[in-house]
């Protein structure tokens, strides 16, 4: 599933073709995704200009002169392919498998031409993905989707403050509280296991544990707010340095995450890489979900 880092990657891919970009046509193939299709949706956006693409946590939000915008979350297996001309690219590598979308495969399911010849085709085969219009005249703030966030971690203003704010009557452990979008978004299983790892922080630890009385962070929240920043940005680059291979070619990738170097994550019973801990990685199971960790170095 597309965490943060690789919606970020799909966004940086399409922004610099499509930010004042006008949509000339929109075609939209079936009644539904996840969610049905907004109503009216083609009519709504025929003629108007995309004055930026944006994320919002694991949300494309593409932002339109008229000030209503379109949101798209990519479920398990969205992408966006854009053709025309001399382009021919699906940024992010967790592209499933299949050829590119050209608007005409089976899966490609909405399909954007604009004024300028390109066209951005949305293909999603297993349809958990879904899309969204924040009408002109509501604020993202009030939109249902987007107004139950967290912090965007990789806003500057994102530090440990706001964090122990969130989590200071939080009774649940960590892993899941960091899972938690309302707490932080942006934030998937196997990027929360790393953080942890690389902090030294338990994942079993009551969240409220890491906020001292007054309400500030501890130490070692100060750590996973840092690491938090430092892993999503690591990936980030990572899946910018691949971006020019997948230029016309499909992702033949589908594990779901960019090559960061994962020092937990799918290695149990093995060493844990932390220099001087002598400890083996333990998988557990939170939530439904595998949590790997080191219980000898993280605390
Ligand atoms: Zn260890």
């Amino acid at each position: 599933m597309p965490e943060l880092p690789e919606v970020e990657t799909v966004r940086r891919g399409l922004s610099p073709h499509l930010d004042g970009n006008r949509i000339q046509k929109i075609e939209i193939r079936r009644p539904d995704l996840r969610f049905p299709f907004p109503e009216d949706l083609s009519k709504k956006l025929t003629g108007e200009v995309i004055r930026n693409v944006g994320r919002r946590g694991k949300y494309l939000l593409f932002r339109m002169e008229n000030g209503s915008t379109l949101l798209n979350s990519l479920g398990m297996s969205g992408r966006w392919t854009l053709t025309g001309g001399e382009i021919s690219f699906t940024p992010g590598t967790f592209a499933h498998g299949a050829a590119i979308g050209t608007g005409d495969g089976p899966h490609d399911h909405l399909v954007i031409d604009f004024q300028d010849g390109l066209r951005a085709t949305y293909t999603d085969a297993r349809r958990f993905g879904y899309i969204h219009l924040v009408e002109s005249g509501v604020s993202e703030a009030e939109d249902r989707f987007l107004s139950v966030l967290g912090p965007e971690p990789l806003e500057p203003n994102f530090n440990a403050d706001i964090l122990a704010k969130n989590l200071s009557k939080t009774s649940s452990p960590i892993k899941n509280a960091l899972l938690n979008q309302s707490i932080v978004v942006g934030l998937g299983n196997i990027y929360v296991n790393e953080v942890l790892n690389r902090s030294g922080v338990s994942p079993l630890r009551i969240s409220s544990s890491l906020v001292k009385k007054n309400g500030k962070p501890t130490k070692g929240l100060e750590l996973v707010t840092n690491q938090i920043r430092a892993v999503l940005l690591e990936a980030i680059d990572a899946g910018g340095s691949t971006l020019q291979d997948f230029r016309g070619v499909s992702g033949d990738d589908d594990l779901g995450w960019f090559p960061v170097n994962f020092r937990v994550y799918g290695r149990e019973g093995e060493k844990c890489l932390k220099s001087g801990c002598s400890g083996i990685v333990k998988r557990i199971v939170q939530s439904n979900r595998s949590t790997f960790f080191c219980a000898q170095c993280q605390r």
